[in-house]
């Protein structure tokens, strides 16, 4: 190889989502990540624009994990001329699975909604990309093993570590043997937390010339409080009134950690057996796949040999179909049902909601991050009414909002993961955040290291 190497920032630039980095060196193009853009329009509207370079020139993808903002733009690679490889642990490709099709699906849904309603710009509008081309991207799919170098050529090669995400999930170290020097480069993902429910910490980083790292958090502490006693207070709660406790969550990760303390809670038990239903088949599929992959290193699950279903809560129903989901309605309390999605804009949540939130007897358990201008926050900041399917509800049921369920590190699991590596990095570059979290991760990191941390812009290119 020639000595040119570069890194070219695709996504992930001073926001969260849309994470694609291009490693190039003079004849071989990978890219790190591939994920789609989420929120505001503006940001939107780039997994819209034509990709930066042909994908056809890329000669392989290697994914950190399973969620849409860092693989959910392989559909559209694949359907504009990719045709190599994607690589990924076991786990993350029996996630990716049940997830891009799913998006596809979504994708296809909201082209035709925007079509019948009219408000799209393009007429008629197109969906980014089908279930189809989701499964043609699945196709694509080559699985790597955790904590074993895999050689993309033979001077490039990549070793993935858990990151202690979700599942599947890891950060990876690559090297580059070029004709005089090595140079090491160090992609975070997403990094979990060192005190996390069911999950391990991030293992510690090998030392690197070039760090990329996540910074979602990096302006931010988690609350210390233990999330079971205030989940052991609510279902209490419910159970003495005979109320109905919604938790909107999202399908992997989150309703795992919920099933399972719900299990611990009665085994101790704190709570009584309530009947706990998880209303949303990707959220089934899921869990299967917790069970399924119970060895997978990110996971902290007690002894699968012995504990065959940590998920199995006492008077558990998996509900999968939509007359089933909504027979639910006409149930008496007490009861939990678990549902998406996470924010309540959509899915089986939203009728749980309508039909639920009235009642002062019924409770809302908020578990995941609630974004600006969604339902979800709407019911966090305390609204005493809102919208549901153009109708409006009033809030009589208890809202509850538990922030300590994050799957991310926070500011200081950012800094104990970066003082893991022995040597100062010669450059960090400080990606995935929006900028007062990087801007806020980049001070704390000069002045507590001494180390230089800069954030590139969208489609910036640094030599390396
Ligand atoms: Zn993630």
């Amino acid at each position: 190889l020639s000595e040119s190497l570069s890194i070219s920032f695709f996504g992930a630039t001073q926001t969260v989502t849309g994470s694609k980095y291009l490693l190039r060196t003079g004849k071989i193009n990978i890219l790190v990540d591939c994920g789609i853009f989420q929120g505001s329009p503006e940001v939107e509207q780039r997994n819209f624009s034509p990709f930066p370079i042909d994908p056809a020139s890329i000669d392989a993808v290697i994914l950190t994990h399973a969620h849409i903002d860092h693989c959910g733009y392989l559909p559209c690679l694949v359907k504009n001329g990719y045709s190599g490889e994607i690589l990924c642990t076991p786990a993350t490709a029996a996630l990716l699975h049940i997830l891009l099709p799913d998006a596809g699906r979504l994708q296809e849904e909201q082209a035709a909604y925007a079509n019948k309603k009219g408000y799209s710009r393009y007429r008629p509008a197109l969906p980014l990309y089908t279930s189809d081309d989701a499964l043609r991207a699945l196709e694509r799919l080559r699985q790597i093993p955790f904590e074993t170098p895999t050689e993309i050529t033979r001077h490039i090669v990549f070793t993935p570590r858990p990151a202690g995400h979700i599942l599947g999930a890891c950060f990876l170290m690559t090297e580059v043997f070029l004709r005089r020097r090595t140079v090491r480069i160090l992609f975070s993902g997403d990094l979990g937390r060192y005190q996390q429910i069911i999950m391990n910490p991030p293992s510690p980083p090998p030392d690197a010339d070039y760090v990329l790292l996540e910074s979602t958090y990096g302006d931010r502490l988690h609350p210390k409080t233990p999330v079971d006693l205030a989940i052991g207070d609510i279902v209490r709660r419910i159970a003495h009134q005979g109320g109905v406790l919604l938790i909107p969550s999202f399908a992997v990760g989150r309703t795992q950690q919920i099933l399972y303390i719900l299990r611990r809670l009665e085994e101790s038990g704190e709570i009584p057996r309530l009947p706990v239903f998880v209303d949303s088949p990707m959220a089934i599929d899921a869990t299967d796949l917790y069970r399924r992959f119970a060895m997978d290193p990110n996971l902290n699950l007690p002894d699968s040999a012995a504990d065959a279903s940590p998920f199995q809560c006492g008077h558990l129903t998996l509900v999968r179909s939509q007359e089933e989901s909504k027979s639910l309605n006409s149930r008496d309390g007490p009861m939990i049902i678990i549902a998406g999605s996470g924010m309540c804009d959509g899915g089986r949540i939203t009728h749980h909601l309508k039909h639920r939130l009235e009642d002062p007897r019924n409770a809302v358990l908020l578990v995941g991050y609630q974004a600006e201008g969604t339902r979800g926050r709407l019911l966090k900041d305390g609204a005493k009414t809102v919208m549901i399917h153009g109708r409006p509800v009033s809030v009589n049921a208890k809202i509850l909002a538990l922030e300590g369920l994050s799957a991310h590190a926070d500011r200081d699991d950012l800094l104990r993961w970066l003082r893991g590596l022995s040597n100062p990095p010669t450059e960090i570059f400080i990606v995935h955040g929006e900028l007062p979290a990087a801007t806020a991760l980049q001070a704390e990191i000069r002045s507590s290291l001494g180390w230089h941390a800069t954030i590139p812009p969208y489609l910036h290119t640094a030599a390396l």
